[in-house]
C-alpha cells in the first residue's frame, strides 16, 4: 500500500478551488434561490467542485467515508426539533458505552478532538478554575508521555492544551519519566514500532496511577478492536467516527473512564468558557454517530470483508485481460486501515505506461476515479459504492489497452 507522502503527492495534482472559480464566473441571476428544493440541485455542480469515485480510502482530504442512510435518515430526523444538548450527550453517551461495554462515552468532534479533550480531563479534572484557564494554567508546564516512535502529526490535538509531550524510549525511560507534572501517557496504536507494548504500557499507568490514552482512531476493521483497548485497561479511547464506522466525518467517539469523560464534558462544548467550546459537536452529529455505530456493530463483517476481496477480483480480471497485466490482492496488515486492496503491475515495455500516468488518466476520466498510488497502481476498494468497483475495472482496462 502506498504510504502518506505518496498519497499527498498525487493528491497534489487535485485541482483547486481557485483554478476552478476562474473558470466559471458566477452571475447573481444564477445563483439558486436558497428557497429551491435541495432535491432538486446538483449542488456541487453548481459550485464547481469535483466529486469522484473513492479509490483511496478514508482519507480526511476526500471527506472520509460515506454515511449510510440510514445515518442521515437519523439526523434528518434529529434535525427537525430542538433538544438540550447536554440531555443529548448523556443519552447518547450511555447508549454508545453500553454498545462498548465500557463506563462512558462521549461524541466529540472527530478523533483529534477526543484526544484534546481527554487530555484536558487529565489537566483539570473537573475544577472549574482549571478549565477557564486552560490551556494557560498556572505553575510547571503539564507533561504528556509518548514514545519517541509514537511521535506523529496527531499529537498537536495534545499539545493544544499547552501540554508538553516527553519522549521516552523503553519501560525503563517510561518509568523515569513520570512526574509530579505528568498528567498522560499516550500510545499511538497503529505506531510502526512499539518500545513499550501495549500491556507494559498500560501496566505501568495503573500502578503509577496516570492515565493511559490509546488514539486507534482508523483501527477498524476489526471490530473487535472497538473493545480491545478498555477491555486491556486503557483509561481512555478515540476512533474516529467519519473513517471505516461511517459517522459523521465531523464526529467521533472518545470513550472509557467515566471521571475522565465527566471531566472531558466539562471542558467541551456547550460550555462557552472552556477550550472544548471550539469543538462543537450538534445533536444531529452525536444522534448520527451513534446510529453509526449501532450499524457497525451489527454489520456481517464477514460479508463485508468477501466483498472487498469480490471487488478486487472484478478489478484485476477486467485489467488481466490486457497482455503482462497482473493482479495481486494485498492486504494492509493494520492496525490502521486494515483493508484489502489491489495493485497491478504489468511489463512497461509492452503496456507503455507509468502506474502515476494511469493514476492521473483515471483522476481526469469521467467519471473521476481517485487512486492515491504512486510508483504502483493500487486500489483502496474499501469505499466503493455498488457497482463502482465494475466502473474502475472498466476504466483501467481502457487506460491500459490503450497504452499496448
Ligand atoms: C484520522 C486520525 C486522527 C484524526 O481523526 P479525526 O476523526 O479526523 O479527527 C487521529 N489519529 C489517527 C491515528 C488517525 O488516523
Amino acid at each position: 500500500m502506498p504510504n502518506r507522502r505518496k498519497i499527498l503527492q498525487i493528491l497534489a495534482g487535485l485541482p483547486v478551488a481557485g483554478s476552478l472559480l476562474r473558470g466559471n464566473r458566477v452571475h447573481a441571476a444564477e445563483v439558486a434561490p436558497a428557497s429551491r428544493a435541495a432535491a432538486g440541485r446538483d449542488i456541487f455542480k453548481e459550485l464547481g467542485v469535483q466529486t469522484f469515485i473513492n479509490g483511496s480510502g478514508t482519507l480526511t482530504m476526500l471527506s472520509g467515508s460515506l454515511m449510510l442512510p440510514e445515518v442521515v435518515s437519523a439526523m434528518n430526523a434529529a434535525a427537525k426539533h430542538f433538544a438540550n444538548i447536554g440531555q443529548v450527550q448523556d443519552k447518547v453517551g450511555e447508549r454508545i458505552a453500553q454498545l462498548l461495554k465500557c463506563e462512558a462515552a462521549m461524541v466529540t468532534s472527530g478523533a483529534a478532538a477526543a484526544m484534546t479533550l481527554g487530555t484536558a480531563a487529565t489537566i483539570t479534572g473537573k475544577d472549574p478554575a482549571k478549565i477557564r484557564l486552560l490551556p494557560n494554567l498556572a505553575g510547571p508546564q503539564r507533561e504528556v508521555i509518548i514514545q519517541a516512535s509514537h511521535r506523529f502529526v496527531y499529537d498537536h490535538a495534545i499539545r493544544n492544551t499547552g501540554a508538553k509531550l516527553v519522549e521516552v524510549e523503553g519501560k525503563q525511560q517510561m518509568e523515569d519519566a513520570i512526574n509530579e507534572n505528568t498528567v498522560m501517557m499516550l500510545f499511538y496504536n497503529a505506531a510502526s514500532r512499539h518500545s513499550v507494548s501495549r500491556e507494559e504500557f498500560v501496566e505501568i499507568g495503573q500502578r503509577r496511577k496516570i492515565p493511559t490514552f490509546n488514539d486507534a482512531a482508523a483501527d477498524v476493521p476489526p471490530v473487535e478492536n472497538l473493545f480491545n483497548y478498555t477491555a486491556m485497561g486503557f483509561d481512555l479511547v478515540t476512533f474516529s467516527g467519519g473513517k471505516a464506522i461511517r459517522g459523521p466525518q465531523s464526529a467521533g467517539l472518545l470513550f472509557g473512564r467515566k471521571d475522565l469523560i465527566e471531566a472531558a464534558r466539562l471542558n467541551h462544548s456547550p460550555n462557552g468558557d472552556a477550550i472544548g467550546r471550539s469543538m462543537k459537536v450538534n445533536k444531529e452529529e452525536m444522534i448520527g454517530m451513534m446510529v453509526a455505530l449501532e450499524l457497525y456493530l451489527a454489520k456481517d463483517h464477514k460479508r463485508e470483508w468477501e466483498e472487498w476481496i469480490q471487488r478486487t477480483r472484478i478489478i484485476a480480471a477486467a485489467a488481466e485481460t490486457v497482455p503482462t497485466v497482473k493482479g495481486e490482492t494485498v492486504i494492509n496488515p493494520g492496525p490502521a486501515n486494515h483493508f484489502p486492496g489491489l495493485r497491478l503491475i504489468w511489463d512497461q515495455a509492452r503496456v507503455k505506461i507509468t502506474p502515476r500516468a494511469v493514476t492521473e488518466a483515471l483522476r481526469t476520466g469521467e467519471p473521476s476515479i481517485l487512486l492515491s498510488g504512486g510508483n504502483t497502481l493500487s486500489v483502496n476498494v474499501s469505499m466503493l459504492e455498488p457497482g463502482e468497483a465494475e466502473i474502475i475495472a472498466r476504466r483501467i482496462k481502457e487506460v491500459l489497452q490503450g497504452a499496448v
